[in-house]
């Protein structure tokens, strides 16, 4: 069946393969007589699952030895809260705002660390480049300093981590990846705490991926919820409270279709990595090669995810969209803080997705040109 093409930022499309085995396996798991979402997540059934997406993630993203991977729930907001109630030391932590989530982050942050220091913003250009690293202007002695890095409403991706060390910081990087997490590879070395909801690229929302290096582990403040000591969550192996036992297993049937994708010689992260270049790119070539499309976005930022854009005429949004629903091109009106279209090209979407996108795209243009 072909379905229609879902450019959602999320909850977004999920690869058919991976909704057609769970479907066949709703009733009854691997002959167990049991769906996934009545099992106890202490049998050895649903342990199984756990510690197989627990190895395939490992593996897809090459995550060191000495970082835990934690499945916990919350989403991403609640872990605007969750970080500093572990990392913040009751100290000063520093925050660069590219956009709509990290502002929201920073925002939550100052309930709880003694000082949030805004390091670097790009709000003066409403938020369509990124501040140089080589500006931002860090604090001493911060507990840590986060970041988004792939900024879902505004369309901007940190294509690089920042060396804070080479910057002359020792505070630990925070990125929240919620929304290309498993999209690229990860410069670990640069990073102290990965977070990220699985809406978008993983699984069904409710389950949140934490990925972080264990000296960080056993600060958290006094007041911290224990379901929300990573310590804690680590040393139970994400087992202290019941995880979103189907969000788990979702994610290790996501993470087994990523195992399996090919580009030419490439595999796994490398080859979606790959695909998702290539995807960017034709999107980004029909907005710029049009004078009926725009992309505010500096060029060297642009998310290989959420592509926002403009009709120059607005006057032609509704007709927009309305024609692109009835192509099966879904969910393409922007985040209602920016406006306009947003494309969202997650793991999920194919080539043929975004070449169907391209080929409305300019069918569009030319009637209304
Ligand atoms: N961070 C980013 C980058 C996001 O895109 C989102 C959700 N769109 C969030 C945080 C918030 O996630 P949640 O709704 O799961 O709390």
């Amino acid at each position: 069946m072909q379905r229609p093409y879902n450019f959602s930022a999320g909850p977004a499309a999920i690869p058919a393969e991976v909704l057609e085995q769970a479907a066949a396996e709703m009733l009854d798991w691997h002959g167990s007589g049991m769906g996934v979402m009545e099992m106890s997540h202490r049998g050895k059934e649903f342990i199984s699952i756990c510690e197989q997406a627990e190895a395939d993630l490992r593996e897809l993203l090459a995550i060191p030895p000495q970082f835990q991977v934690l499945f916990m729930q919350g989403g991403g907001l609640a872990e605007n809260a969750i970080v500093p109630l572990n990392l913040s030391r009751a100290g000063t932590v520093d925050f660069v705002v590219t956009g709509g989530w990290s502002q929201k982050s920073a925002k939550e942050a100052r309930k709880y660390a003694a000082e949030v220091n805004v390091v670097a913003t790009s709000e003066d250009s409403q938020f369509t480049t990124l501040p140089a690293p080589a500006q931002w202007q860090l604090s001493k002695g911060a507990s840590y300093l986060h970041l988004c890095s792939n900024e879902t409403i505004h369309g901007i991706e940190f294509h690089e981590l920042p060396d804070l060390k080479a910057l002359g910081s020792d505070a630990p990087l925070v990125i929240d990846f919620s929304s290309h997490v498993a999209s690229r590879s990860v410069d670990w070395s640069r990073v102290g705490l990965a977070f990220g909801g699985a809406q978008k690229n993983l699984g069904p929302a409710g389950l949140t991926l934490v990925v972080v290096r264990e000296d960080l582990l056993g600060h958290a403040l006094p007041i911290c919820p224990s379901a929300f000591n990573y310590q804690t969550v680590a040393e139970n192996r994400s087992m202290y409270n019941t995880p979103p036992t189907w969000g788990i297993y979702i994610a290790g049937l996501t993470f087994q279709w990523l195992k399996r994708q090919r580009e030419g010689s490439l595999s796994g992260i490398a080859a979606i990595e790959q695909r998702n270049i290539a995807k960017a790119q034709m999107l980004y070539d029909t907005i710029d090669q049009s004078a009926f499309y725009l992309n505010k976005v500096a060029a060297h930022c642009r998310s290989r995810m959420n592509v926002p854009f403009f009709l120059r005429d607005e006057s032609r949004n509704d007709a927009f969209l309305a024609g692109a629903k009835e192509r099966g091109l879904l969910q393409l009106k922007g985040h209602k803080s920016v406006g306009g279209m947003r494309a969202s090209i997650y793991n999920a979407m194919p080539i043929a997705g975004v070449q169907a996108l391209v080929d409305y795209m300019r069918e569009f243009e030319q009637r209304h040109a």
